[in-house]
């Protein structure tokens, strides 16, 4: 089975509709495409072909969308690398995947040295050579490889398929409707699947992306209120970013503007309560690499009953709990054709399906109305004197205080009881730092509360926001 190649067929079909807008420009499907074509004609100067593996190392703007669907219409495989990760890190990846040619921003170029990539400046310099233009796509085919954010370390290069990322976008698209003048506003990194996906979308729909090349808190509240965009996609702690623009600055955000899609970990009640006070509906999500993004989905009109949901599945998919009763916590299970096939390198030979259903490494629970909660990963939960801590837990209590901006907790070696829990908070209000372990002990069990409190700037976090709590036990 295949698919005709959907650059190609958007561009038939709605060439006139806006594809991009990045900056001040803009470009529509037709324009875009055409553009593709001059790339696919300059990588192939290069000599790159449909069996190549390519590694991208870009920033997130609309020279990286080029080089991007220049890549669809050839074919190859599309590494995706992380522009804030290290040169060794990046070394890893590279030599892992073992990629035919590096393409690099020209900023980024010393990150790669070693490799001897391709700047995007040779790349649009280059003649464009006769290519093959992949008229149609193996449903199977891999599109993107996207290491998986290593919370929890060890990277490992995921398969995103054409199959996986076309079930992604129409599921997603069952879920929250679509119409031809949606706009989805990109702030996240193009390099991972949440904003990868987003472009995915875009081709599957006709949707137009705004992009921009890094998250601002200013400039997504201005968005919001200036009535072009109608999606975004965020973490909680942007989404709280962008909420204190509205409400310091007294803004109105647009009503065109429809939803925000929130993934990466829970959002915590009182941001909801915002939101909704400023008309913007936050659908709480819950998706990984391994399942091309957003998976499952708590709707607006079960935020308040179902407080800490991930909500349900989207309609191609299933979830369920590994071997345990309705409300009993466990690993959280996956199936659907959003699933990647498999890991490619190092761990190619590790089988990411049992009977077609991925083991996330998450651990949560679906309640009597088949809601789930992803309760935590599995790798940073903490047995203290014999009893599972989960720090996503503590986290969530100490969020509730209204003078903690941020918290994140991890496991701290105690000679008593094994581990102990151990938080780092940011705070708005240095004093309360002594008035924290008190509020836990309202709030929590006794060998829950943290047994130290530290004040922080801010937390480790990955290229998509979210917390690395493998980093805090590096800060004890
Ligand atoms: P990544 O592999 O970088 O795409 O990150 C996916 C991981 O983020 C999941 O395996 C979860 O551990 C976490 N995650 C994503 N969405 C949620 C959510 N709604 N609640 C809790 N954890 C989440
Ligand atoms: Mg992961
Ligand atoms: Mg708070």
């Amino acid at each position: 089975m295949t698919y005709p190649n959907w650059l190609s067929q958007r561009a038939y079909l709605t060439g006139n509709q806006l594809a991009l807008s990045f900056g001040d420009n803009e470009w529509t499907f037709a324009e875009i495409n055409s553009i593709a074509l001059e790339y696919a004609g300059k990588l192939a100067h290069f000599g790159i072909t449909e069996h190549s593996r390519v590694a991208l190392l870009a920033k997130s703007n609309a020279e990286a969308v080029f080089v991007m669907y220049g890549c669809l219409h050839i074919g190859c495989e599309m590494v995706m690398l992380n522009e804030r990760l290290a040169g060794a890190e990046l070394a890893y990846q590279i030599e892992d995947a073992k990629v035919d040619q590096v393409f690099v921003d020209s900023e980024l170029y010393k990150k790669v040295a070693a490799s001897q990539p391709i700047s995007f400046e040779q790349l649009r310099q280059a003649p464009s050579a006769d290519f093959t233009l992949k008229a149609e796509w193996a449903k199977d085919r891999t599109v993107s490889i996207m290491y998986t954010s290593g919370t929890t370390g060890n990277p490992k290069g995921v398969r995103q398929t054409a199959e996986n990322h076309f079930s992604s976008a129409v599921s997603s698209a069952l879920n929250l409707g679509v119409s031809p003048e949606d706009v989805w506003l990109c702030m996240v990194p193009l390099f991972h699947i949440s904003g990868f996906s987003i472009l995915m979308r875009s081709l599957v729909y006709g949707m137009g992306v705004r992009l921009y090349d890094k998250f601002d808190a200013a400039a997504c509240a201005d968005e919001l209120c200036k009535g072009q965009v109608t999606h975004s996609s965020m973490v909680a702690v942007t989404l709280d970013q962008v909420l204190r623009e509205i409400e310091q600055r007294e803004l109105r955000v647009s009503t065109r503007f429809k939803q925000v899609l929130v993934g990466g970990g829970p959002v915590p009640v009182s941001y909801l309560q915002r939101a909704e006070a400023h008309g913007i509906q936050v659908l709480q999500t819950y998706g990984m690499t391994e399942t091309s993004s957003q998976t499952t989905t708590l709707q607006p009109a079960d935020a308040k009953t179902k407080i800490g949901s991930a909500g349900k599945p989207l309609f191609l998919y299933q979830v369920k709990i590994d071997g345990a009763k309705t409300g009993e916590a466990g690993e959280i299970l996956i199936k659907g054709p959003q699933v990647t096939p498999g890991y490619i390198g190092k761990f190619k030979d590790r089988d990411v399906q049992k009977d077609g259903w991925l083991a996330t490494g998450d651990i949560g629970y679906v309640d009597a109305e088949g809601f789930l909660f992803v309760v935590d990963r599995r790798s940073d939960l903490l047995v203290s004197g014999g009893e599972n801590v989960y720090p996503a837990e503590i986290e969530k209590v100490l969020m509730a205080h209204p003078s903690v901006r941020e918290a994140g907790v991890c496991a701290m070696a105690d000679s008593t009881w094994g581990e102990v829990p151990a938080a780092f908070v940011v705070l708005d209000e240095p004093e309360v730092l002594d008035e924290l372990a008190g509020f836990c002990r309202g709030r929590l069990a006794g060998y829950k509360v943290p047994k130290l409190f530290r004040m922080v700037d801010a937390l480790p976090r990955n290229a998509s926001n979210k917390l690395l709590r493998r980093e805090l036990k590096t800060w004890l």
